[in-house]
C-alpha cells in the first residue's frame, strides 16, 4: 500500500505509543471496565482527537484515510480507544460538514484539543436500524427547544460536552425524515442537568468496557434554538446530517475490524510459534498453518477494501457501496480471526489471562454497530442495482 511519508510517520508514531502504552495494559483496563485516563491524555498529546479537524480550527487536518490507517492502530491495541476517539471524529465531521461558522468556531478547536468530548445519539431502546421512527421530540418554545424521550446505548454519554442528538421537530411529517432535526446539545460532563438523567454506571456489556454506553432520558430538557445543528436552515436536515455521519462512521468501524483482526493475527503467529504439541511447535502441524493463511488473508483484503473506501470518501466521491463493503467485509474478518486466535490458543484461549477471549467479546459489537451488517448488505445490492439501472 502506498503511504505518503506523512501517514507512515504518523502511523509509526500511533504504533509505538500502542505496542508500548496500550496492549500490555488492555485487558487489565477492560476487566476493570476502567476509563483509560492515561491513554486517551496520550491520544490527546498526540494531536490525534484532531486528526480530520482544519488547521485552521486547531487541528492536523488530515484526511479519513489517514483516520483509517491511525484507528487500525488503535484497534490493533484496544477498540474501546478507537470508540472513545469516535465520539469526537464524528461530531467534528458533522459539525465541519454541516454546522453554521459559528458552530464550527465555537466547537471545532475545542474537540480538537479534547477540551470537549462528544457522544453522538440516535438509538432509542425500540429503534436502531430504523432510524426514521425515533420517537424523542424537540418543541420549538421561543428561544429554546424542549426535549423529551429517551435514548439509549450513548457510548461516551456520561463524559461527553455535547451530544449530536436526532430528534423530531415535527413528529407528524410525512416522509418522517424530514421532520427530523440535529442538535447539538451542550451540557456539563459527568452530571446530570435539569431535564435530563443519564443512569450511570450505565449499560453493562459483553465487552467494550472502559468506555460507557448510556441511556440519555429526557424530560423537559431545554436548549438553546441555536444549538441545532446548521442553524435554522438545519430544521428538518437532520436526518441526512447523521447519515453523513454514520457513513464516515461505517469506515471507522471498518478500521477497527482491520486492527480486531490484524492482533488476533499477531498473537495466533506468535503463539503458533511457542507452544508444541506432538513433538513441534503448533505452528508447523498443517491444520494450523490454514488458520493461520486465512486469517492472513482476511486481514489484508479487509484493510484494503477500508482505504478504497476511506480514500475514496477523502475525494468527497460518493461512496456508500464501497464503505459498506469495507465495513461488512472487514468486521466479519474481525469476528472470524478472533475465533480462530482462540482456536489456535486451545484451553488457553478460553481462559482470562490472555487476550484472545477479548477479541472474541469486541468482536461482534462491530458487526452490529454503524449499521448492523444485514444493513450494508442491502446498502451493496441495492446501490449495485441502482448502478446497473441507470
Ligand atoms: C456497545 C454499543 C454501543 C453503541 N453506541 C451507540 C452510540 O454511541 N450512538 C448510537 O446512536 N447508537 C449506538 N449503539 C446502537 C447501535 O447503533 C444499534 O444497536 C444498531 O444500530 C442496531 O440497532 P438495534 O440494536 O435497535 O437493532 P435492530 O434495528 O432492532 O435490529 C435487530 C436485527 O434485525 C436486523 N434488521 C433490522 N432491520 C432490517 C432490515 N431492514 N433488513 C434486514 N435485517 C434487518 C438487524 O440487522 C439485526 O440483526 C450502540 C450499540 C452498542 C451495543
Amino acid at each position: 500500500m502506498n503511504l505518503t511519508a506523512d501517514q507512515r510517520e504518523i502511523v509509526a508514531v500511533v504504533r509505538e505509543f500502542i505496542d508500548r502504552d496500550v496492549i500490555p495494559f488492555a485487558s487489565e483496563l477492560e476487566h476493570a471496565d476502567e476509563y483509560p485516563e492515561s491513554m486517551v491524555e496520550t491520544m490527546r498529546e498526540l494531536g490525534l482527537f484532531g486528526t480530520t479537524i482544519p488547521e485552521e480550527y486547531g487541528g492536523l487536518g488530515l484526511g479519513l484515510d489517514t483516520y483509517a490507517l491511525i484507528v487500525m492502530e488503535i484497534s490493533r491495541g484496544w477498540v474501546t480507544l478507537s470508540g472513545i476517539l469516535n465520539g469526537s471524529f464524528i461530531a467534528a465531521t458533522m459539525i465541519r460538514l454541516h454546522g453554521t461558522e459559528e458552530q464550527r468556531q465555537h466547537f471545532l478547536p475545542r474537540l480538537a484539543t479534547m477540551e470537549l468530548r462528544s457522544s453522538f445519539s440516535m438509538t432509542e431502546p425500540h429503534a436502531g436500524s430504523d432510524v426514521q421512527s425515533i420517537r424523542t421530540t424537540a418543541t420549538r418554545d421561543g428561544g429554546e427547544y424542549v426535549i423529551d424521550g429517551q435514548k439509549m446505548w450513548v457510548t461516551n454519554g456520561w463524559r461527553s460536552g455535547i451530544v449530536m442528538l436526532l430528534a423530531k421537530t415535527d413528529p407528524a411529517a410525512d416522509p418522517a425524515h424530514t421532520g427530523m432535526t440535529g442538535f447539538i446539545v451542550e451540557k456539563e460532563p459527568e452530571t446530570n442537568p435539569p431535564g435530563l438523567t443519564i443512569p450511570m454506571p450505565g449499560l453493562k456489556k459483553l465487552g467494550y468496557k472502559g468506555v460507557e454506553s448510556t441511556e440519555l432520558v429526557f424530560d423537559g430538557f431545554r436548549t438553546p434554538a441555536a444549538s441545532v445543528l446548521g442553524g435554522e436552515e438545519g430544521v428538518g436536515r437532520g436526518f441526512k446530517y447523521f447519515m453523513s455521519g454514520i457513513e464516515v462512521g461505517r469506515v471507522n468501524v471498518a478500521a477497527r475490524g482491520v486492527g480486531l483482526a490484524q492482533a488476533a493475527l499477531d498473537d495466533a503467529i506468535r503463539y503458533a510459534q511457542e507452544r508444541e504439541a506432538f513433538g513441534k511447535k503448533i505452528g508447523h502441524h498443517q491444520a494450523v498453518q490454514l488458520m493461520i493463511a486465512k486469517m492472513a488473508t482476511r486481514a489484508e483484503a479487509a484493510r484494503l477494501l477500508t482505504i478504497q473506501a476511506a480514500q475514496k470518501k477523502a475525494s468527497g466521491e460518493r461512496a456508500d457501496l464501497e464503505a459498506g463493503m469495507a465495513k461488512y467485509f472487514a468486521t466479519e474478518a474481525a469476528q472470524e480471526n478472533a475465533l480462530d486466535c482462540m482456536r489456535i490458543h486451545g484451553g488457553y484461549g478460553y481462559s482470562l489471562e490472555y487476550r484472545p477471549e477479548r477479541y472474541y467479546r469486541d468482536a461482534p459489537l462491530l458487526l452490529i454497530g454503524e449499521g448492523s451488517n444485514e444493513i450494508q448488505q442491502l446498502i451493496i445490492a441495492r446501490r449495485l442495482l441502482e448502478r446497473s439501472a441507470s
